[in-house]
């Protein structure tokens, strides 16, 4: 299970203050610096860590908790508030168009979960909102992907709308948005080319893309079990692509955490949904506060 690392750190740490009837300087100095190291350790951005710990000691050794009857309650408080606005705050509610279909844009690198994550969109579009999306397969390299993309609608017996792997992905957007006008698809969701790695001719593809069907929402998926790895994936698409958004993906798996620590800090831009598993339902809106108690326990 993911965070189980961090968790457990955060947690002993936190016994080790909670019931105290009085907290010095020096408990504090001392609980700051386990969380940094559990932080660190579990591979969140060195930056955010040094802010986040900055914020933390400022408030908790301020006079709200200071003079408070439980000071070791209010200053895990304290980290329990912080660490909610570190990943975003208040959950981030999905865009939606004035007119209708409202355009969803995936993008990520190949194996983030991209194809995957685009039909548990559409799943959790329809059951929790009650809308009918439209698929659509704009990733034309990767020969298995078009095909991926159909399986998925078929199991969920939702419409994809393709055009093989012989036309331009933006003329496949384009078709895709006329034709869910014309079939009253309030939602047309379209699944793109992924690379292992970041390069130019995909983020040119991934922009013309962008720059002509101006979607409501650019999701970034991004794979929360690779680390590190993850910030600088999330970081170039959001300089080259201004995502509106990000899906972190593979969450039920044993990631240290830090991608979801850090996203929202080094991006600026809102974790919406997260992977929990392979199968279609595996999906859930991300609370940041949740995901904090989840951690702090
Ligand atoms: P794409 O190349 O970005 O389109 O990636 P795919 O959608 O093909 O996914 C790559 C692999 O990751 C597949 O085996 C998926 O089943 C798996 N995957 C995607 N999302 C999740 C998730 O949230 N949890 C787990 N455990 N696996 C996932």
């Amino acid at each position: 299970m993911a965070f189980e690392g961090l968790a457990d750190r955060l947690q002993g740490t936190i016994k080790k203050i909670t019931g105290k009837g009085k907290v010095s300087e020096q408990d504090v100095k001392e609980m700051a610096r386990e969380v940094r190291l559990a932080l660190l350790e579990a591979d969140v951005n060195f930056k955010v860590v040094k802010d986040l710990i900055n914020r933390i000691k400022e408030r908790a050794v301020g006079q709200e908790v200071m003079e408070s009857l439980t000071p070791g309650q209010q200053v895990i408080k304290v980290v329990r508030e912080e660490l909610t606005t570190l990943m975003g705050g208040e959950q981030s509610k999905i865009a939606v168009a004035d007119r209708a279909p409202t355009v969803i844009m995936m993008v990520g690198l190949q194996g983030a979960g991209k194809t995957t994550t685009t039909g548990k969109l559409a799943n959790h579009l329809r059951k929790k909102h009650n809308r009918s999306p439209l698929l659509v397969a704009a990733d034309i390299y990767r020969p298995a992907a078009i095909n991926q993309l159909e399986t998925l609608g078929e199991q969920l017996d939702m419409p994809v709308f393709s055009m093989g792997n012989d036309v331009n992905p933006v003329d496949i957007a384009k078709k895709a948005i006329e034709q869910a006008k014309a079939e009253h698809n309030d939602y047309v969701i379209i699944d793109t080319a992924g690379r292992l790695h970041i390069d130019n001719e995909l983020m040119d593809e991934l922009q013309q893309i962008k720059s002509s069907v101006k979607p409501d929402e650019t999701f970034l998926v991004v794979d929360s079990m690779t680390g590190q790895d993850a910030i600088n994936v999330a970081d170039s698409f959001n300089e080259q692509l201004d995502v509106s958004g990000v899906v972190l993906t593979k969450l039920d798996g044993d990631t240290r955490g830090g991608a979801a620590l850090s996203i929202k800090a080094v991006t600026d831009k809102p974790i919406k949904f997260a992977g929990v598993g392979e199968k279609t339902d595996d999906f859930e809106a991300f609370h940041p506060e949740r995901m904090a108690s989840r951690i702090l326990g």
